[in-house]
């Protein structure tokens, strides 16, 4: 397996709290989700917001902000936060097709997929996790092609209608695949462990799966693997996390 390149993110000194989500799967038919992080990002206290992708249920290009007036709302509350706190954003399996173009215009800072968080004595991997869940060799086929250069200029030249289009193809047939599955893929157990010993890391932090716990790491006594949680707010659900970090080590998991 080739070696895997980490990111870096440098948190300062005086730094006190780190706040991290991620599979928001934001979209104009689950309002009361929206709201719920709406709510936190102008609320919070932490210094960062940290976002671990799949913050939108799909994406299918930066120009299709422009039409769609929930994505618009969605680029305020970046906009809004990114100027009291620092907001990072780690592409996801849904939204990897956000575009530097985007951030930039919503003040948000694109992290690389994996990244090691360096703060004070704290190093932290963080990833989305799709790309740890080695046990979906469907969707890694996918993955790989989906993450070149040709693919995705390939993709954005199409027009806006029919990506939208493809993208719905593809949610459908992902949806009849997972439901194929005899049990859904989790990280795998070799790779975590070498992405902290690569690190020089005892603690992954990952979302993507939607089973939110924390697990000790095979192979590597004292290390730990937290899932953050999905979020979905609706009539029936109330499940919204935040997984906040403090500058002395401390981690909770708050409900948003
Ligand atoms: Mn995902």
């Amino acid at each position: 397996m080739a070696s895997t390149a980490f990111g870096t993110f440098e948190a300062p000194a005086g730094w006190q709290a780190v706040d991290l989500i991620s599979d928001l799967h934001l979209q104009a038919a689950e309002p009361g989700t929206f709201e719920a992080w709406r709510d936190h990002m102008q609320g919070t206290t932490a210094d960062a917001v940290l976002l671990l992708g799949d913050v939108f249920e799909v994406w299918v290009g930066d120009d299709a902000v422009a039409q769609d007036p929930f994505l618009q709302t969605c680029a305020q509350v970046l906009r809004d936060a990114s100027r009291r706190m620092t907001v990072g954003f780690m592409p996801g399996n849904r939204d990897f097709l956000v575009g530097g173009a985007f951030l930039g215009s919503c003040g948000v800072q694109l992290l690389q997929d994996p990244t090691v968080l360096v703060w004070g004595t704290q190093r932290v991997v963080l990833s989305h996790g799709d790309a740890l869940c080695l046990g979906d060799e469907a969707y890694q086929r996918f993955r790989v092609v989906a993450r070149t250069p040709d693919w995705q200029a390939e993709f954005l030249a199409k027009p806006l209608t029919e990506r939208l289009a493809m993208a719905q193809a593809m949610r459908a047939q992902s949806e009849a695949h997972n439901q194929s599955m005899v049990s859904f893929a989790d990280a795998d157990a070799a790779m975590t462990r070498d992405w902290l010993q690569a690190a020089n890391s005892q603690h992954l932090i990952h979302g993507h799966t939607h089973r939110p716990a924390d697990h000790p790491v095979e192979g590597l006594p004292g290390a730990i693997r937290q899932v953050l949680s999905d979020w979905h707010v609706n009539a029936t659900q109330q499940r919204a996390q935040v997984l906040r970090l403090h500058a002395d080590c401390r981690r909770e998991r708050l409900p948003a």
